[in-house]
């Protein structure tokens, strides 16, 4: 089977969040006995150190406002085993050299020119894929580019599959944006483009609607989005796709994420000896300025400080850390300028605290150090697509204590409140995101930690015994893309 794997992020080197991860742990798992192409833009902000670029270039124009523009298509290895394509583009406005991933005023343009790139790359090829597997807003367009002239004899036989990481970003844009990629959209084209709402279209909708099959990142959340406040605005059009979508947990790259083998890692570990977890706690805790302080748990918090992941209980908890007698560390950017100034006001408060710190910057480094130093992980999300921190977290025997929603309630099973005997649980779960609803999990947590040493390392081995790896989950895409090309395209 020949895959393309199309999105906007691959770990590490161009990451925001999990969509990074998942491009990495997906990819590598698939490319082990399959050929799958893993393609991204080629950012200048792409950390490079890591990367050993080939010599192999294909030179390949695209379409965009009336004009050919070139791209280059550059192969480059990280690791032993992930094999990237990276698209450099050469149009004058520069799509990817600006410094960020996002955040951009024509983050639509610069996205839709990056699909209309690959089309064009992959259609140059002696053979189109048997798969494209295109991800979130900012590669769906693929799902109904692929449909169009002159591209839709060449992909006939190719099979489209959309996952989306998560609802609230659907790429929002106008006809005349999509147009600039490809003019004369067909009618049935507009209308699954067009939200309902004004002349606002949306690429994630239209994905939805021309991928052969869709998928979310987790069985829970593949229920939420069904509904009227987890589906924001496109439940219905997902209900059309009912008969093609399903949820697939998201796994994590174990290679990557292992506390015996890690080298950022102060000291490196295995259930067998837990212990060693104290070193990495005396490196994070001489590294941030903190006391150490083995009488209270080590609590972190690791997340895009934006709504979603429940910023306001995290500000509770900053501010309750000292009366519940534990340490607290949160390690997260907030693109909004507001969250932005209310958490450095916080982290300026907190300076020279002896057990509160709040570091605003992204740092895989530290991120890993902080797993593998830390008791207790705090993740209350409002709305949790699947989550990856929480594996991370269990993997290195950080227990969370985390909002039941989404793939939450499919990852974390409450040591009180759970129908698992204990030695199948893993953490602590709240129903209600409210300050009531965190101490009902939190304080039951502490408490544990505090009164029972011995059933607390109990947990934290069983914790890092799971397995979340990309193993089996990788073979639910397989077996997916394998039902895939015995099935007609998707009928809009
Ligand atoms: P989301 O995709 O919604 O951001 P996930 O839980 O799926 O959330 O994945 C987040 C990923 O980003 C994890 O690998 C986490 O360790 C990482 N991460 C988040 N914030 C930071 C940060 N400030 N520094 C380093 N890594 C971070």
């Amino acid at each position: 089977m020949h895959i393309v794997q199309v999105a906007s992020e691959i770990a590490p080197v161009a990451k925001v969040g999990g969509l990074a991860d998942v491009m990495m742990g997906l990819g590598r798992a698939l490319q082990r006995s399959h050929s799958v192409d893993i393609v991204v833009p080629k950012y200048d902000c792409l950390e490079t150190q890591d990367l050993a670029f080939t010599s192999h270039k294909e030179q390949v124009g695209a379409f965009f406002e009336g004009e050919i523009c070139q791209n280059s298509f550059l192969k480059a290895k990280f690791g032993e085993d992930l094999l990237l394509t990276l698209v450099q583009s050469q149009h004058p406005r520069g799509f990817f050299d600006r410094g960020s991933i996002y955040g951009c005023v024509d983050d639509i343009d610069r996205f839709l020119y990056f699909c209309r790139s690959v089309l064009e790359w992959m259609s140059k090829k002696e053979t189109p894929p048997d798969i494209i597997h295109i991800h979130d807003w900012q590669a769906a367009s693929l799902a109904f580019l692929v449909r169009q002239p002159p591209f839709e004899r060449y992909f006939e036989k190719s099979r489209t599959v959309l996952t989306i990481h998560n609802m609230a970003y659907q790429g929002i844009c106008q006809q005349h944006d999509v147009e600039k990629v490809m003019p004369g959209l067909k009618d049935e084209v507009l209308e699954a483009l067009h939200t309902g709402f004004g002349r606002d279209c949306s690429l994630l909708k239209a994905g939805i609607l021309y991928a052969d099959f869709v998928t979310t990142v987790s069985p829970t959340y593949a229920k939420e989005v069904l509904t009227h406040e987890g589906g924001r605005g496109l439940e219905h059009c997902l209900a059309r796709r009912k008969e093609s979508f399903c949820g697939v947990l998201n796994g994590i790259d174990t290679a990557y994420w292992d506390p015996e083998t890690d080298s950022f890692l102060a000291a490196r570990y295995s259930a067998a000896h837990i212990s060693n977890k104290k070193k990495n706690r005396q490196a994070v805790c001489q590294q941030l300025g903190i006391a150490y302080d083995e009488t209270k748990p080590l609590v972190i918090s690791i997340c895009r400080l934006v709504q979603q992941k429940g910023v306001d209980l995290i500000k509770y908890v900053v501010m309750s850390a000292h009366k519940k007698q534990m340490q607290y560390i949160v390690l997260g950017t907030a693109p909004d300028p507001v969250v932005h100034e209310e958490f450095m006001r916080m982290s300026h408060h907190f300076e020279g605290d002896p057990d509160v710190r709040l570091v605003l910057q992204q740092q895989e480094t530290l991120a890993h150090l902080l797993y593998g130093a830390s008791d207790l992980f705090f993740m209350p999300s409002l709305f949790e697509p699947c989550g990856l921190t929480q594996l991370i977290a269990l993997r290195y025997g950080s227990i969370p204590v985390a909002r039941r929603t989404g793939g939450l309630v499919d990852t974390v099973f409450d040591v009180d409140f759970s129908e698992k005997p204990f030695e199948e649980t893993n953490g602590f779960l709240f129903d209600d995101p409210d300050t009531h609803g965190v101490d009902s999990a939190l304080d039951r947590a502490l408490a544990l930690w505090r009164s029972q040493p011995e059933r607390w390392r109990q947990l934290m081995q069983q914790a890092m015994s799971q397995d979340w790896s990309w193993n089996s989950q990788a073979n639910a895409y397989a077996t997916l893309y394998e039902q895939m090309m015995n099935h007609e395209t998707a009928q809009v």
